[in-house]
């Protein structure tokens, strides 16, 4: 099937969107496409006193529609008709999605639409299904635990899906009946501005969602500072969060939720179906160009194995060709911005001035548009930035080992814990090193997530605090009271 999706023809939104309306300001960022480089527009940057309008206006709304306290079932129907629009305007979605992110037209429109409007309707099935317990106690006494909204919850989000991250925040937030001021990245705002209209034209009130453009020294500090923010949920780099965690202690405690970095290891050995892993692997670090928070960016591998492996990966990557988002054929993601690029390409001739071997790629390709070669690094030790740091590319390092112990002690980072995959035919050793792989998420003879939506997302060590998706995201966005009666 080809999709005849003219770009020339979409309206970019490029203005705040805030009580159900647009709310213009005076152009400070532009916005440019990664796949030709093209200047597409440029969008406000929103200040403290904006950030205070759009959360007066989240706080009016709650009170107008008495969101929060409605029959739970009537925020899952209203959820759902938003779903449905979503699906209904695909198309359009997709290319505010492709036009300015790394996402393909093609995979934005079979892909990351589905899964927004699936995520939505999945946490509005927790509205009317999850609430307050009772908790055992002496037969003098009644306890139970209610539960209820925070209020206004300031969510920030990153640009590598952009639509689906704003899905992650907006779904169980609204579904347990809190009002959202989110801010999109500054690169991809425009996906997250037409879910926002597209929530008002399927019939749920005004002033829930409102979105607030900027950057986030400026916009997102007045976002986690508000003293009428009742949570932060952040979804970012970890250097972001730590910068977030400084402003809240800074300007009033309030909880908070943040989904950060990785540098996850997938390790193979050599019992595995070799066929079976170097489809994992592929998975693990191609989709989105490497630009997503669980790629698996640390390949570790069986010695006895490595050659073999490394020349079925080098085959799978070869065939990667950079195109238009648009193009019928695209299926490789840009790296989103020339900036990101040449950080990209620092880090990896950086690495391999410090011993790592290029088993492919290790440059830019030649073609408009910003695109990385794939590109497999071996020969690096602990100390290697390829190894160190998260470098958000199409890039992995090749590490080699011996034993068990040594692919475990390899395999744990000293700052991230987000995911790790693990390839093996035996059941046993996949249970035992299950356990000890230090990572929010274990994947075993597969890499990434599919549409699973009920297991959560954590990170360990300096990879996040709190969950997103599954049951624990809905809990997340409810706060809870104990109360316990004498009788
Ligand atoms: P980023 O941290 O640069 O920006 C993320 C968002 O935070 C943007 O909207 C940005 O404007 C805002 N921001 C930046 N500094 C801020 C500050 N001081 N205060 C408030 N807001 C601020 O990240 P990015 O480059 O957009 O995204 C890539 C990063 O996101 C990677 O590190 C990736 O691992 C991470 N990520 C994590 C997950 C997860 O679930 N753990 C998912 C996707 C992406």
């Amino acid at each position: 099937m080809s999709f005849a999706f003219d770009p020339a023809n979409i309206t970019l939104p490029g203005a705040h969107f805030i009580g159900g309306a647009y709310v213009s300001g005076p152009a400070a960022i532009e916005i440019r496409s990664p796949s030709t480089g093209q200047v597409l527009g440029s969008i406000p940057c929103g200040d403290a006193a904006l950030v205070d309008h759009a959360v007066q206006t989240a706080r009016a709304a709650l009170v107008e529609s008495n969101w929060g306290g409605v029959a739970p079932r009537d925020r899952l129907r209203a959820l759902c008709a938003w779903a449905d629009l979503i699906e209904a305007e695909a198309q359009t979605l997709a290319a505010l999605e492709a036009v300015c992110s790394s996402r393909p037209y093609k995979q934005a429109l079979a892909g990351d639409v589905i899964t927004t409007a699936e995520q939505i309707r999945f946490f509005a099935e927790f509205a009317d299904k999850e609430g307050g317990v009772l908790a055992p106690v002496a037969d003098s006494s009644f306890a139970y635990i209610a539960d209820g909204p925070y209020g206004v919850i300031g969510a920030i989000t990153p640009w590598n899906f952009p639509m689906s991250m704003a899905a992650w925040k907006l779904g169980p937030a609204l579904a347990a009946g809190n009002a959202v001021v989110l801010k999109p990245s500054e690169m991809t705002p425009y996906s997250t501005l037409y879910l926002a209209e597209l929530s008002v034209r399927a019939g749920m009130p005004a002033g829930l969602i409102n979105v607030v453009l900027g950057d986030g020294p400026v916009t997102g500090t007045a976002i986690t500072g508000h003293p009428g923010i009742d949570k932060v949920s952040f979804t970012g780099s970890t250097r972001a969060g730590g910068a977030i965690m400084e402003n809240i202690a800074r300007t009033g405690i309030k909880p908070m939720t943040l989904e950060l970095g990785g540098k996850s290891p997938m390790v193979v050995f050599a019992d595995a179906d070799l066929d079976v892993a170097a489809d994992g692997l592929e998975k693990g670090i191609m989709p989105n160009a490497g630009q997503f928070c669980v790629a698996g960016s640390r390949m570790i591998i069986a010695r006895e194995i490595a050659d073999e492996l490394a020349d079925k990966l080098k085959a799978r990557f070869a065939r990667y060709r950079p195109a238009n988002t648009f193009a019928d054929d695209a299926a490789f993601s840009p790296i989103i911005s020339e900036t990101q690029l040449v950080r990209i390409d620092r880090i990896v001739q950086a690495a391999a001035g410090q011993g790592g071997e290029m088993l492919c790629g290790g440059g830019r390709f030649d073609h408009e548009g910003s695109f990385y070669q794939p590109t497999l690094i071996a020969g690096v030790d602990s100390d290697n930035p390829a190894i160190r740091e998260e470098i958000f590319g199409p890039v992995a390092t090749f590490q080699t080992f011996e034993s068990e112990d040594e692919a475990m002690s390899l395999a744990s980072h000293p700052t991230y814990g987000l995911c790790a995959g693990l390839f093996t035919r035996d059941l046993s050793r996949a249970m035992r090193l299950t356990r000890r792989l230090e990572a929010g998420t274990v994947w075993v003879n597969r890499y990434g997530r599919t549409r699973d939506h009920i297991l959560p997302t954590n990170g360990w060590k300096a990879s996040g605090l709190g969950h997103d998706l599954g049951r624990e995201a809905y809990h997340a966005n409810r706060r809870k009271k104990s109360v316990l009666i004498d009788l």
